[in-house]
């Protein structure tokens, strides 16, 4: 080890549209925070980032504002974002503003060349030595364990809150691949649309990612498979943890009545929820069908052989895979830690820089 490596520190970003993770080597995963910044609009001041601004969204009073810089994949606002990026790097590096870092920042596919030189900027301004940019997808496949840099073709799904992104890899580079700017924030944009036409009822959309995370599915098998499991002698999973959780199939909620702007309660339904983001959920998976028709017959039939790999928060709607499956004839598999597979990755590509 030389001398100035004792003073360089290497961490992997991902700067995701909903959290943003840092990995810093030989540590882990450090830094797991929402994407978000709360700002005083009066004095146009950065008051929160992350953890603590999330908590203002849908609750801030007119002079804060809770923004989400990266919410469809593009960079709404350099500024903000700059803030936000210089934020993570300081809080990941313990502010220790001697320590240069070797720093892997993983981006969607989509972005411009501008965001990307913008997001370059901002990582040497935070103190990095050497910045790499690598794509989303290549950083998933890498943490989710696919072996990237084979001559075979590989699949994976990264469907985060603002973006979804389909690719296939081969001998480590992208064959083909899409970025649709239809993902989870449109699934609890759906719920809340659902809501006020059938109850005419007005929710926040943190209410409403809420209800998505508790009751929201994509096919009505997943809840038969579990209580087919769940009467099996053996009731508990693995860990000795039940999973309670995943048989909520109704909900109250409460918000206001659109009409008389009284507060109004109502139940919602695990099938009212699948009926609302049904939509969506078809969009996402007719974009993977049409990736892989693009898909070079020997790789194609790799994946037909291997399946496909679901990644990002997306992935844990419940039976996505299994609705995903039917709709493509393809074996779905989802990665095993959805939420980290991106930064994982860009945590084992920091390491070998
Ligand atoms: P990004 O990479 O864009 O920051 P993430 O991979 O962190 O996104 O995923 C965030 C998205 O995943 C959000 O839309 C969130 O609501 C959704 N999500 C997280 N957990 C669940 C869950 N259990 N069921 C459905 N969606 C979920
Ligand atoms: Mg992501």
């Amino acid at each position: 080890m030389g001398f100035f490596d004792f003073f360089t520190q290497k961490i992997g970003i991902d700067l995701g549209t909903s959290n943003t993770l840092v990995y810093v080597s030989n540590k882990g995963i450090t830094v797991n925070e929402p994407s978000v910044v709360a700002i005083n609009t009066g004095s146009n001041e950065v008051c929160a980032v992350g953890e603590n601004a999330k908590a203002m969204l849908d609750r801030t009073p007119k002079t804060i504002n809770a923004v989400r810089p990266l919410q469809n994949g593009v960079i709404a606002d350099f500024e903000i974002t700059r803030v936000m990026i210089k934020y993570f790097i300081d809080k990941a590096l313990n502010k220790k503003r001697f320590i240069k870092a070797n720093i892997v920042i993983c981006m969607p596919v989509g972005v411009t060349s501008i965001e990307k030189k913008a997001v370059e900027d901002v990582a040497y301004d935070s103190g990095a030595r050497k910045v790499k940019l690598v794509e989303e997808p290549m950083a998933a496949a890498i943490g989710a364990g696919l072996p990237v840099d084979q001559p075979l073709g590989n699949m994976i799904i990264d469907i985060g809150g603002g973006t979804t992104e389909i690719a296939i890899i081969s001998l480590g580079g992208i064959v083909e691949s899409d970025s649709l700017r239809i993902a989870g924030d449109d699934m609890d944009m759906d719920i809340r649309e659902y809501i006020k036409l059938k109850y005419k009822m007005d929710i926040g959309l943190v209410t409403a990612e809420k209800i998505k995370m508790t009751l929201g599915n994509a096919s009505k098998e997943y809840y038969d498979k579990k209580h087919r499991a769940r009467n099996k002698p053996q009731d508990t999973q693995e860990d000795g943890s039940s999973d309670d959780f995943d048989y909520v199939q109704v909900m109250e909620i409460r918000g206001r009545d659109i009409v008389s702007g009284l507060p109004l309660k109502i139940t919602v339904t695990s099938d009212e929820i699948r009926e609302a983001i049904a939509e969506t959920v078809n969009n996402i998976t007719n974009a993977i069908k049409r990736v892989f028709e693009r898909t070079p017959p020997e790789l194609s039939s790799d994946i037909y052989t291997n399946g496909i790999y679901l990644t990002g928060g997306g992935a844990l709607l419940k039976g996505l895979d299994i609705y995903i499956e039917k709709e493509t004839g393809l074996k779905v598999f989802i990665a095993e830690n959805p939420l980290q597979s991106v930064a994982l990755g860009a945590g084992k590509i920091c390491e070998e820089m």
